[in-house]
């Protein structure tokens, strides 16, 4: 998809009611934006089939909603007040500033491009009888392509491993990378660059205590391990599951609620026993990617990426990437954090954070495997996939959003053909039956044409007419987004027709 959809998608969002730039009127802040009442309801829809996903389907995972604003010593020990570092850099002549990794990770991005293209066209060329695996160990262009970007990634994974920032910069340097907006390849040092927001708490006289505005969900978890498994009488393995705002003074922040400044995660904690957490690793990244997959937007639109530099927690980490408008991007992490965390929080609070396993008779410290997704680009990447221009017969086109029923901010429009009659009244009384499971929508202005195209461009999976018919025999016709086919069905099989595939019960089932 080209830069020029990823504007047509941002434009969307915000003719229709899904994201506002915050403080518009006062010419916007940074990186932080508003859902609109469209929004809002696919971004609660969102949370309800991660969290039905996580503490209805799993028995033994339950939630919790810890505060923001957390004792100071907590991001001393988690390491984010020593190493929640980006390394940054900018150009002298764009004044614009960039992240050094990313730079490099770009131009591998492009590299392996190249090499897919080749591969690409030769498949054309040498139709059934093309062999891949050959092609990439004797074509020349690729074998050398191949060559420069193993180099590349090797030395680069060795100087974020090493937080070598100098070879950072020698990379870039080496690579000829220029800045996108000035062209030019006048490049300052990389420095480090702390991405957490400091705020004051209480007016002492002696001065307020400086408190961190949470960058990650996680740690509201891990301080609340001992409270949630004494008092829910939890066994390992379990988990502990939270969503919530999280904040981040990103550097770069361009790619609209891609990268934001203030967003939302929903964050899970699994806790298991010492050397059993690579198995939870797999089995987690395995139900992760079904709930994705069950989303319906086609396999190939994801992949997991692993970590080339380990966080200083992790001994395993993947990411789950989706194919957004601008490439493969994370959208949630994975991560085995061993017991990193909790033994850290011994340390610091002084307090013991064991767990006592009958069966083994002995008490340890659990390890962690954590799944890490942001809200905002699960929002994203699902309304991305989801827009979609048609042409129709006669030359007209549509913008349709084709999102899974589920997740639909409206279940169902309801639309008397005309104003009078009782047709609007008819209308009425099918949402005041529906209305408490179903969000439904009432809508009598302007042609039902006009009104079909408002509903798709919303993503509204069902409208359901009124006509003169509907007041004598009860029966209404039902149009489907996707297919525009219309039926004539009982008004009283909506609510089974609807339910069929607007439930999220139904979605959890395929999962
Ligand atoms: P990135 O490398 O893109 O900065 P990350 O690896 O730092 O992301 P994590 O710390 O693993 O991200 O956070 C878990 C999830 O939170 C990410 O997969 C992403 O969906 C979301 N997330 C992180 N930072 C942001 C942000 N600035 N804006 C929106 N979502 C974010």
């Amino acid at each position: 998809m080209s830069e020029d959809a990823f504007k047509k998608i941002v434009s969307h969002c915000k003719e229709y009611g899904f994201v506002f730039q915050s403080s518009e009127i006062y010419d916007g802040l940074s990186a932080v934006y508003d859902y609109g009442q469209m929004g809002v309801e696919l971004k609660n829809n969102i949370k309800k089939y991660w969290w039905d996903s996580m503490v209805l389907l799993h028995e033994n995972v339950v939630g919790i909603d810890s505060a923001i604003f957390m004792h100071p010593a907590i991001w001393k020990a988690s390491g984010h007040v020593d190493a929640f570092n980006d390394p940054l850099i900018d150009n002298k002549d764009s004044k614009k500033r960039y992240r050094a990794d990313v730079l490099i990770e770009e131009y591998l991005a492009k590299i392996d491009d190249k090499i897919n293209k080749e591969v690409e066209k030769a498949a054309k060329r040498f139709g059934d009888s093309f062999d891949e695996a050959m092609f990439h160990r004797t074509n020349p262009r690729i074998l050398e392509n191949q060559a420069k970007r193993d180099e590349i990634h090797a030395r680069f994974a060795k100087a974020l491993n090493d937080s070598n920032l100098e070879e950072l910069r020698r990379i870039i340097i080496d690579c000829e990378i220029a800045d996108p907006i000035s062209g030019t390849r006048n490049w300052t040092d990389v420095r480090q660059f702390n991405l957490m927001f400091i705020t004051e708490m209480g007016s002492t006289a002696d001065g307020a205590m400086k408190v961190y505005l949470r960058p990650e969900t996680a740690q509201g978890i891990f301080v609340n391990f001992l409270n949630v498994q004494k008092t829910g009488r939890m066994k390992i393995p379990f988990g502990i599951a939270q969503t919530g705002k999280a904040f981040r003074n990103e550097i770069v922040a361009r790619q609209f609620i891609f990268r934001m400044r203030e967003f939302e995660q929903m964050e899970m904690q699994f806790f298991v026993r010492p050397g059993e957490e690579l198995e939870w690793f797999a089995k987690w990244k395995e139900i992760r990617m079904k709930w994705h997959k069950a989303l319906g937007y086609g396999d190939n639109k994801y992949r997991f990426h692993d970590h080339d530099k380990l966080a200083h927690y992790a001994n395993a980490a993947t990411d789950i990437e989706f194919e957004m408008p601008f490439g493969f991007k994370e959208v949630e992490g994975i991560h085995s954090r061993t017991d990193f965390d909790l033994v850290s929080h011994e340390k610091y609070s002084g307090k013991k954070l064991q767990y006592f396993d009958p069966e083994l008779n002995k008490s340890y410290t659990p390890y962690v495997i954590e799944t890490s997704i942001g809200v905002d680009r699960m929002f994203l990447s699902i309304i991305s996939a989801a827009y979609t221009e048609e042409e129709l017969d006669g030359g007209e086109t549509r913008v349709v959003l084709k999102l899974p029923a589920a997740l639909a901010p409206i279940k169902l429009a309801v639309l008397p053909l005309v104003k009078k009659d009782g047709l609007p009244e008819k209308a009425r009384e099918i949402i005041d039956n529906l209305k408490f499971d179903l969000k439904c929508q009432y809508d009598e202005k302007d042609s039902i044409g006009k009104r079909y195209r408002r509903q798709d461009a919303i993503g509204t999976p069902y409208c359901v007419t009124v006509d003169h018919q509907s007041t004598k025999d009860n029966t209404v016709t039902v149009r489907y987004r996707d297919t525009m086919e219309q039926e004539r069905v009982a008004i009283d099989k909506l609510a089974d027709i609807i339910a069929d595939k607007a439930s999220m019960k139904n979605l959890l089932k395929t999962i």
